[in-house]
């Protein structure tokens, strides 16, 4: 056998959430609704599958390699230098590119545990070995213990606002607070996957709001905005994601790409869907009244939800996780239970959405 590299001993594998049943109808054995991957569930815009079902016209070419039109239509929108952009095969995608680009054996890469489920793997995968600070109490990044977590070997954090999956997000005072304290070669990525589901950032909210990374990466080079296609936009299947980083650090992502590795459907797409951008986030105002009706539920039910800023709600249900997976799967809708610790439903259609509110109040009864 070809001797593998020892790093990938014991690798965790990405879970990728369940599927739905094709055609089972609510109710019946095999669930209906997919509430387990933070996906849109909103079907693609006409307009951006005609963008997608034209681009495929010509898959017998390779795709533009740089993604110059859709780096110049991300910039003109964010308003930042096209040069500040790094293009990727989903946000999942670039942050292995950030890994590849700053960290090897022997350094340390520091993230909130429970957060993203790919931090741990694209880490191992690097080398570089993975320093996990708890959640506070209150299911948030304790930016304190992070920035005391920094060593020397220190090479790459991730902050990971809002949070999956607990939905909580960073806050500017207390953001700028640990910034300053982080060496300035040590790249701090802040992964903003959920952030066009954030109404909380008008810097009169609590400690100073939730601040728009775009903001904080400005005046600090060792700050890298991390964003995705695949969740607000809808574009999950197209596999686009980006970094927005100051010139060394996203010159960096492009050699660290694999080349050719956002196809032109998935870019005329992402383009399309920054064009017709009001229609959804309209959508997106739909999901975030839906949030709010679902934690109002589950409070009212009595369930402990962390606040949540993203298109999902955070159940710690402990030892009950995988109890409450099946008893969803069994009423229709499949959501991603984290044996052990909680259950993380996304925000889906009304119909799922009370079908996750009518299960959790059931098992509410026998708690
Ligand atoms: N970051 C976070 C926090 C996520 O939850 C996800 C998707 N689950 C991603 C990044 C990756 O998304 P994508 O690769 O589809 O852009």
């Amino acid at each position: 056998t070809p001797r593998l590299r020892p790093a990938l001993d014991g690798i965790p594998t990405y879970k990728p959430g369940k599927p739905a049943a094709a055609g089972a109808g609510a109710g019946a054995a095999a669930a209906a609704y997919k509430l387990s991957s933070n996906e849109n569930p909103y079907p693609p815009l006409p307009g951006v599958l005609e963008a997608a079902v034209a681009a495929a016209g010509s898959f017998n070419r390779y795709p533009d390699m740089a993604c110059a039109a859709l780096t110049a239509e991300i910039a003109e929108r964010l308003g930042v230098p096209p040069e500040h952009i790094a293009t990727g095969t989903g946000s999942v995608g670039v942050a292995q590119q950030l890994l590849q680009a700053t960290a090897g054996p022997g350094d340390e890469v520091i993230y909130a545990w429970r957060s993203f489920e790919a931090y741990p793997i694209i880490t191992q995968i690097s080398g570089a070995r993975s320093v996990q600070v708890p959640l506070t109490a209150a299911e948030r990044h304790d930016l304190v213990a992070m920035a005391d977590a920094v060593t020397g070997a220190t090479r790459l954090i991730f902050v990971c606002t809002p949070n999956n999956p607990t939905g909580t997000a960073v806050r500017r005072g207390e953001l700028e607070r640990f910034l300053d304290r982080v060496p300035r070669d040590v790249l701090v990525v802040l992964d903003e996957a959920y952030c066009q589901f954030v109404r909380e950032n008008r810097d009169d909210a609590a400690d100073g709001g939730i601040p728009d990374g775009l903001e904080v990466y400005r005046d600090r080079p060792n700050v890298c905005v991390l964003r995705t296609f695949s969740k607000a936009y809808g574009l999950a299947g197209l596999r686009v994601g980006f970094a927005v980083a100051h010139e060394p650090v996203a010159a960096a992502l492009r050699k660290t790409a694999v080349p050719f590795g956002v196809s032109q459907i998935a870019q005329e797409a992402a383009i399309a869907s920054l064009r017709s951008e009001a229609a959804l986030l309209e959508r997106v105002e739909s999901l975030v009244a839906e949030r709010t009706r679902v934690r109002e539920g589950l409070l009212a039910q009595g369930w402990p939800v962390p606040e949540t800023h993203a298109n999902f709600v955070w159940l710690r249900l402990g030892e009950r996780s995988v109890d409450f997976g099946a008893a969803c799967e069994a009423a229709g809708v499949v959501v991603r239970p984290f044996a052990g610790d909680g259950v993380r439903a996304s925000v889906g259609e009304r119909e799922a959405n009370d079908i996750l509110l009518a299960v959790a109040e059931e098992f509410r009864k026998e708690w």
